[in-house]
């Protein structure tokens, strides 16, 4: 059976992030195999995030904008993001990317194969996929499916299906992103659709939902037709692409790692952020300080400081009862915390950089009444549980 230093089981975002940063640390040496039973070429995901410098992953940004525009109860127009800058990026574009970089190591080797099993054993961790058994000193993996069915905890999901049209006549302003636009029926849920330029023509229009109910193709696309029809002045217009994903949106404790020899990683390792369903920057973030571990001491963990990550943990529990109860409707929370903070502590904020006083500015503009009777509950919840 042949032996790799780390085995990468699922080489998806959060895997080839990580074969990446090891490729670029004092570890680049080392043995790798990366399993995946899809080739990941297609472009089957966008990425969106927003950052303040240029990031690894800078050469292949498909868009970025300095100003991003919100839409939402009594409040329409673009909101100023300081020194954030919002950025897509393509899967198609980030796949080909860190493959073309990582095929220069000659002992990085990929193979195609669906994982049956990953276990961990005193010699090692152990995976088999297509029947075939493979050994590592670390396994990571990002295929683990996540059980989200505890009652004392909330999970909702985002899900959201778009299309990237292009359109007869020049209606987009480039320069102008749509993150959130609330103008579609709310159903006591919290649905938005957003709207990512990427020239006059053409743009990715896209119908999002939390909630905890799928909805029926009909479901995601009439939506999707009736604001096009009233709030883009197409002129007609063309599907190039169909873009559909689900992504948790959940408080449930992830065990990130189920054995010494097996790190749980991206979607699979917890690092979706549970009030947003945002993944990608953090998990650059985690996986950057886990390849700093593993080069500085052979451990290949997360520290974090626990009284932080309890009462962030808590914040996010907080909004996913309040969105679960109906407590209060979505799109004014969002719009209020939008527009009576900067938007920059927002996005702060939801990258868990913020001050405790930065996070009581915050809270002091959400709906108490809601948020109090929601914090209550979820402290309720978790004696209960
Ligand atoms: C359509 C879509 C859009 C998204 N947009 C955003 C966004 O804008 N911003 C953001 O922050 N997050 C976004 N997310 C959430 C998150 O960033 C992505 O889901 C991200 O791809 C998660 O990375 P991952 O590595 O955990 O999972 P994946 O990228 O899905 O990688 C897992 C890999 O494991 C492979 N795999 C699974 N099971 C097996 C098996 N048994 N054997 C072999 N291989 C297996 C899969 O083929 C896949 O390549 C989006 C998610 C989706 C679905």
């Amino acid at each position: 059976m042949k032996r790799y230093d780390f085995i990468i089981a699922g080489g998806g975002m959060a895997g080839l992030s990580l074969a990446y940063y090891l490729s670029r640390s004092s570890l680049s040496d080392r043995s790798i195999l990366i399993l995946d039973k899809e080739v990941k070429s297609r472009n089957d995901r966008t990425w969106c995030y927003w950052e303040t410098e240029e990031g690894p992953f800078e050469p292949i940004v498909f868009r970025k904008w300095n100003t991003v525009e919100l839409y939402g109860p009594e409040f329409g127009g673009p909101l100023d993001i300081g020194q954030y800058q919002y950025k897509m990026l393509r899967g198609s574009d980030f796949y080909a990317f860190t493959k073309e970089h990582l095929a220069k190591f000659s002992h990085i080797e990929f193979r195609q194969a669906t994982i049956n099993r990953v276990k961990d054993t005193p010699q090692g961790g152990f995976v088999i996929a297509d029947d075939q058994p493979y050994m590592a000193d670390y396994v990571f993996d990002s295929t683990h499916a996540l059980k989200l069915n505890e009652p004392q905890n909330h999970n909702l999901w985002q899900h959201f299906k778009g299309w990237v049209i292009q359109t007869e006549k020049p209606c987009f302003d480039q320069n102008r992103p749509r993150m959130m636009d609330f103008r579609v029926e709310q159903e006591g849920d919290c649905r938005f659709l957003y709207v990512l330029p990427f020239d006059e023509r053409t743009a990715l229009v896209e119908y999002t939902i939390f909630n905890d109910k799928l909805l029926t193709d009909e479901q995601y696309e009439k939506p999707l037709r009736t604001y096009i029809d009233r709030y883009l002045d197409t002129g007609g217009y063309t599907i190039k692409e169909t873009e559909f994903g689900i992504i948790p949106m959940s408080d449930e404790p992830v065990n990130e790692r189920p054995g010494e020899h097996i790190v749980r990683i991206g979607t699979a390792g917890g690092y979706t952020k549970a009030s947003t369903g945002y993944t990608f920057q953090r998990t650059q973030r985690y996986l950057r300080e886990i390849v700093r571990n593993l080069a500085a001491d052979g451990t290949p963990d997360r520290r974090q400081p626990r009284l932080r990550k309890f009462f962030k943990g808590y914040l996010d529990s907080v909004l996913l009862n309040v969105l679960q109860n109906r407590r209060h409707p979505a799109d004014d929370i969002f719009t209020r915390l939008y527009r009576l903070n900067p938007p920059s502590r927002i996005f702060r904020f939801l990258d868990e950089d913020t001050t405790f006083a930065e996070d009581l500015k915050i809270m002091s503009t959400v709906p108490l009444g809601a948020f109090t009777v929601g914090a209550l509950d979820v402290v309720r919840k978790r004696i209960a549980g």
